[in-house]
């Protein structure tokens, strides 16, 4: 008899197929299937040729060809398939089994269908995958969530294929109860369109302020990726400013400025509003995408409005150097952002979220990898209850460093015409949360005024209510 699968997987696509390659190459047999069968074919006898790797053609070949109790991940596009895919599986399935989801999921989906596939007996998973194709094949960022009892037989397969920072730790740990992997995933693709926003504010200022080329600003990417802006996204952006078209001009000052996305930064924006959560920097970092994407109208609009004329008057040099703090202190605050709607989650969903241990699966494999992620797990791990990252120690004398530097950055763009709608963001934030009084007095008079809301004052006690006639009318 042929021995049994330790997985089957579904979905033979770019990522479910990587990802199978990845597990055989940790020694782990796998059973895999395909809604259209074909794939199944061109795989085994394509990539998966010679090895470890049990081809199937129906639901209930694959599940009968993996050892109890038996583990199946899908990697198949989000949303209904999902669904119709465990439908399918689970009168096949025995109780003790685990579905996996390994896609893109919503995370509320994940929460409905733990409990759904709970209800059956059968154990479910809901992993967000980070690191794209290459990722999947070398070592992705795996953010499990769901039935924890299921995390055991799960673990051992998830950690080896993860990847693995310096000291050889696995990007991938038990996230928390029902959608919590999905959810940290969600949050995860939010600092990714956050990060790439900074990113992008750098590069426009250095390009249209300080009149820098593309080769120039190559060599300042180079640069801060070899001190505390080391990471992923810097890197990448490093090689584009040195990749030339093929008449050896710089592609990147080809391609037009109109930025797509899937919607994982806005979900993100959106349960930041539901949950009450100052999520401003990645919440402009989605805006920046939507503006971006109306070209036609920009242009119209730049012959007709006015704004300053752009001079640099200065030292370019310690101009570079200024815009280098304002992008790793508004970072900072993206993260602490991320990090507070991380926390209101898990008070609302009731997860028992191991934050220290979330930056560690960010820390490798995925597209907001970066050695800051190390900085942020010594944060929780000294101080576990951390309300803001902002009050870290280490953070806190990050940002007394640069600040002086991001300030001057925002404030010379704002005068230039320039938008830095992140770094700018991320500064009111800052200047928002140290600030022991804010205007609110006014807006409460407002409310009070107009609709009668009532206020508290400061010199009574917290939770009496005042109500004031302001017109004197009756
Ligand atoms: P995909 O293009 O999102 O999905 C294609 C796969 O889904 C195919 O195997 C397809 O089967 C299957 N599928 C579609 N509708 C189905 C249905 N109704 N029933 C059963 N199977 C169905 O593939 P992908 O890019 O490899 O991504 C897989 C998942 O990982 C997605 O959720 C994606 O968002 C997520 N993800 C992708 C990346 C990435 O970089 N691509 C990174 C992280 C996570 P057929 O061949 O029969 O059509």
């Amino acid at each position: 008899m042929e021995t049994l699968a330790d997985i089957g997987l579904i979905g033979l696509a770019v990522m479910g197929e990587n990802l199978v390659l990845n597990m055989e190459s940790k020694g782990y047999r796998v059973a895999v299937y395909n809604r259209s069968t074909d794939k199944v074919d061109n795989f085994i006898n394509g990539r998966g040729k010679d090895k470890n790797i049990v081809g199937t053609h129906s639901m209930e070949e694959l599940v009968a060809s993996i050892d109890r109790p038996r583990k199946i991940m899908m990697m198949i596009k989000a949303g209904t398939a999902v669904d119709a895919t465990i439908d399918a599986l689970l009168p096949l399935l025995e109780p003790g089994d685990i579905i996996i989801d390994g896609g893109n999921t919503h995370y509320p989906d994940t929460d409905r269908r733990v409990k759904y596939v709970e209800s059956k007996g059968v154990y479910y998973i809901g992993a967000g995958v980070s690191g794209g194709e290459e990722g999947a094949l070398l070592g992705p960022s795996i953010m499990p969530g769901g039935s924890k009892a299921a995390w055991p037989s799960v673990k051992p397969v998830f950690q080896s294929i993860a990847a693995k920072v310096e000291d050889g730790s696995p990007c991938c740990d038990w996230v928390g109860e029902n959608g919590a992997g999905h959810f940290v995933k969600m949050v995860h693709n939010g600092i990714e369109y956050g990060d790439m926003q900074l990113i992008t504010e750098a590069y426009h200022i250095m390009k249209d302020l300080l009149g820098l080329s593309a080769d120039e600003m190559h060599e300042v990417f180079k640069e801060w990726n070899e001190q505390e802006l080391d990471s992923y996204l810097i890197e990448i952006t490093r090689d584009i400013m040195a990749y030339k078209d093929e008449d050896g001009e710089p592609l990147v000052e080809k391609i037009l400025d109109k930025a797509g996305q899937k919607g994982t930064g806005k979900w993100t924006g959106i349960t930041a509003l539901d949950l009450g959560v100052p999520l401003t920097l990645i919440g402009e970092a989605v805006f920046s995408r939507c503006l971006s994407s109306i070209k036609d109208e920009r242009v119209e609009a730049s012959q007709i409005l006015t704004g300053p004329k752009t001079v640099f008057e200065g030292d370019k040099k310690a101009f570079i150097a200024a815009i280098k703090d304002a992008l790793y202190a508004s970072k900072i605050v993206s993260y602490a952002q991320g990090y507070a709607l991380m926390h209101a989650a898990a008070q609302e969903y009731g997860w028992n979220l191991n934050y220290g241990g979330i930056a560690l699966m960010w820390r490798g494999g995925c597209i907001i990898r970066s050695a800051f992620l190390g900085k942020i797990k010594e944060a929780f791990d000294q101080q576990p209850g951390l309300t803001n990252l902002l009050l870290d120690p280490y953070f806190k004398a990050a940002i007394d460093k640069a600040q002086t530097g991001w300030r001057k950055v925002v404030a010379t763009a704002v005068m230039n015409g320039i938008p830095t709608p992140a770094f700018a963001t991320a500064l009111s934030y800052y200047d928002g949360y140290r600030s022991a009084n804010l205007p609110a007095n006014l807006l409460q008079a407002q409310r009070d005024y107009f609709g009668a809301h009532t206020y508290e004052r400061i010199d009574k006690p917290r939770g009496e209510f005042f109500h004031t006639n302001w017109t004197g009318r009756g």
